[in-house]
């Protein structure tokens, strides 16, 4: 158990609340386990009773929970390393930057460092300045990082400490004169979700790094909590439109780089400092999320403090939000979209033609952050496909409107449910009959235990190799997805069948 987990779990887990995800869930039920008495009614959506917050909470409800979401400072951490030469820190217990390492880790397959203030008992009683000051100086000294990004871990939230004052109380020491930048961002894992933490810390970066001036002719894209390989493509399409581009967080090679011949503390990537500074005087800015439930965003701080255009689109997952996506970047360049972009769109068309067979009327479970799970309810239903349960652990209470907005096609009786955790999704999936899962790794054992594939997609990914390399964005990712998903489907359909044909 980490030992965020073990300061808080009195605190936080006697009144039910947003329970830390490192804590090992003691009192959960496996997967394996009957979740009603024998004989019962099959479980559905009517036999959820609503909690205080009037959101559908099942009868087996316990405060310990499988939740289908992460901790608010991992999307902090991750976007830090998103930019280059810093080096996360976390302002708590130890065992905080210990969870979030291995989660990240597990996912990526790359080392990446993360310090913290180390919290104590006395600290957690009179406050961790003295722990603030001594980390702050102790990674200067042996990082020598170009930015420090200091995140707040639920013990630090909790006990009230003031980040801002310490900061400032820091800068005023002599030892600190010509130190470089740390921001900071508030990341309570007990009032968010590591999406609520990834962008938050942008907004963060964003509003204490950003400086106007003459106008640069470069386009700001906030891409969101996507893969390595996102982020890759991402660029390669501003490039190919010609638009100059600032991507924040850029983790493409930080976390999904080269190999060394000596370990290096700080993995080079990242988005320069100098491109953060400069979005302040961008042409333009382009956030992708339907469901942005943290306000102010980077966009709309930009828009505010320097009059920066913001365009919001949705994740650009699947043919729609694709095209919707490349519109706008041909109206910024005031060009159309590149050859090779219409080959790969006429490609998925023909893969949609091909596979339609296999696929039609088939019903799948979607589950994870939010705008993911929107964007891809959007591709599944336009290729044919029933969503029968959107879940996710966030709750922005935007969720079933921006799916519905973003997926007209779903249909009236399609589960839409946010602050779900696993066990919930449990408890409803077998009565949805659904064909297959599609969402993150910790869907594994629910697919096992329903006999269906999961077709695995987000993060975190951590029974297979590659999750950083998923690609979901684009007409390229739709693809890639496509072809995933229908042959998970020709999978059963082969496994199942008693002569075991060889041509589908
Ligand atoms: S910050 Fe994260 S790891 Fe630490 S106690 Fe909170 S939920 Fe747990």
């Amino acid at each position: 158990m980490c030992a965020g987990a073990g300061a808080l779990g009195g605190a936080i887990g006697g009144a039910g609340a947003n329970l830390c995800p490192s804590i090992p869930d003691a009192r959960a039920r496996p997967m394996a386990e009957p979740l009603r008495p024998a004989g019962a009614a099959p479980p559905c959506a009517t036999a959820l009773e609503e909690d205080e917050d009037g959101e559908p909470r099942s009868k087996h409800f316990s405060s310990t929970r499988n939740p289908c979401k992460l901790c608010t400072p991992l999307g902090a951490c991750l976007v830090f390393r998103g930019v280059e030469g810093c080096i996360p820190f976390l302002h708590g217990s130890q065992g905080c930057s210990t969870y979030i390492r291995r989660y990240l880790i597990s996912h990526f397959r790359e080392p990446i460092d993360i310090a913290s203030s180390n919290f104590h008992e006395e600290s957690a009683i009179f406050g961790g300045k003295s722990n603030f000051q001594q980390g702050i100086r102790n990674v200067l000294r042996q990082y020598q990082p170009q930015l420090v990004g200091v995140a707040t871990t639920c013990l630090a939230e909790t006990i009230g400490e003031n980040l801002p004052q310490l900061l400032h109380d820091l800068r005023r020491e002599p030892d600190m004169a010509g130190a470089p930048p740390v921001v900071h961002v508030s990341t309570a894992s007990y009032r968010g979700t590591h999406i609520d933490g990834f962008h938050a810390a942008v907004r963060a970066i964003v509003e204490q790094l950003a400086q106007g001036g003459a106008p640069a002719p470069s386009v700001n894209l906030f891409p969101g909590m996507v893969s390595a390989a996102d982020l890759r493509h991402l660029k390669e399409i501003m490039e190919d439109f010609g638009l100059g581009c600032a991507l924040l967080p850029d983790y493409s090679e930080t976390m999904d780089g080269v190999t060394w011949q000596e370990y290096e503390k700080l993995q080079e990537g990242g988005t320069p400092l100098v491109d953060i500074a400069a979005m302040g005087r961008g042409r333009a800015s382009i956030e992708f999320g339907r469901v942005l439930a943290s306000t102010p965003t980077a966009g709309e701080a930009l828009a505010a403090k320097f009059q920066i255009q913001r365009h919001l689109l949705g994740l650009p997952i699947g043919m729609r939000e694709t095209d919707a996506f490349f519109a706008l970047l041909a109206t910024l360049a005031d060009a159309p979209a590149p050859r090779k972009y219409t080959l790969e769109r006429g490609r998925l068309l023909d893969a949609l033609i091909d596979g339609h067979k296999y696929i039609f009327e088939k019903r799948a479970v979607v589950y994870g952050e939010e705008d993911m799970v929107i964007g891809l309810t959007a591709f599944l239903c336009e290729v044919g496909i029933t969503p029968v349960l959107c879940a996710s652990g966030g709750r922005s209470r935007r969720f079933e409107r921006a799916l519905r907005d973003a997926a007209p096609e779903l249909p009236v009786e399609t589960l839409v449910r946010e602050g779900f955790d696993f066990a919930e999704i449990a408890e409803v999936a077998p009565g949805l009959r659904p064909d297959f899962l599609l969402g993150s790794s910790k869907g594994y054992g629910l697919a096992r235990k329903l006999g269906v594939p999961l077709v695995r997609v987000g993060f975190p990914i951590h029974d297979r190799l590659g999750g950083q390399r998923i690609l979901h964005v684009g007409y390229r990712g739709a693809q890639e997805l496509y072809d995933r998903i229908v042959n998970a489907l020709l999978d059963v359909k082969q496994d199942t069948s008693s002569v075991g044909y060889s041509y589908l």
